[in-house]
């Protein structure tokens, strides 16, 4: 009985691999380089993306290849990488994807504010050394507050929701925040989210504090 099932699969993955071939032959040959990396293009091109439209609130899904209707703001398909340059300005899909959760939750009667995004490696220093003094060493520190060069607020790549206040509606983005796309990060800050995850997947899960992206960095920095 088994082994009919697995027929059955085995089939059908052939089946949709032909396909995935013939729709990839049949298409203009010069615009692909090879059939692997068209399989590839065809795949990212179908992949769903989420639109958000301020008017209703609410969010649409169209795929990559046919983009957002006019009128909507693409979520973006990928998440939102960590880097290690200063930014000028909060990342625009994680200032996006924000914005459509902050309108849904608040049609709902949820109330999301942004106490914290963009911060200079300045401020970013002076809030780490206020730390280090606060709880007596860097190693303590490090749980809550990173030094300038790790931290994901001078990336424009991080923000803190309601912090000190208000923890409840937070929660609201902690269970839904994955249909826009962004994530709570770290188990002790209820209140710190990042664009982890692509709109509609799955977050990845949650680091026992911001001392695990000390260890990333110093082991990716020779
Ligand atoms: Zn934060």
């Amino acid at each position: 009985m088994k082994r009919w099932w697995v027929e059955i699969v085995l089939s059908a993955i052939v089946l949709i691999g032909a396909s995935v071939q013939i729709f990839v032959l049949n298409s203009d040959s010069s615009k692909f380089s090879s059939t692997s990396s068209s399989v590839s293009t065809v795949l990212s091109e179908i992949r769903t993306l989420f639109c958000f439209d301020p008017a209703v609130p609410a969010l649409e899904s169209s795929t990559v290849a046919m983009g957002c209707p006019e009128g909507t703001q693409s979520l973006g398909a990928d998440p939102v990488p960590s880097h290690p340059e200063e930014a000028a300005t909060l990342d625009s899909i994680l200032a996006i994807r924000f914005a459509a959760a902050k309108a849904i939750a608040n049609s709902e009667g949820i109330s999301l504010q942004l106490t914290s995004g963009l911060r200079s490696k300045t401020v970013q220093a002076r809030l780490f050394a206020d730390e280090v003094k606060k709880l007596g060493s860097e190693q303590e520190a490090i749980k809550w507050v990173l030094p300038p060069d790790i931290s994901h607020h001078p990336q424009g790549t991080a923000i803190d929701v309601n912090y000190n206040f208000d923890r409840p509606s937070t929660k609201w983005l902690e269970i839904n925040g994955y249909k826009f796309g962004l994530c709570r990060a770290y188990a002790n800050e209820w209140w710190h989210f990042e664009a982890l995850t692509s709109p509609g997947k799955k977050c990845p899960p949650m680091k026992i504090n911001a001392s695990v992206d000390v260890a990333q960095y110093e082991s990716s920095t020779p």
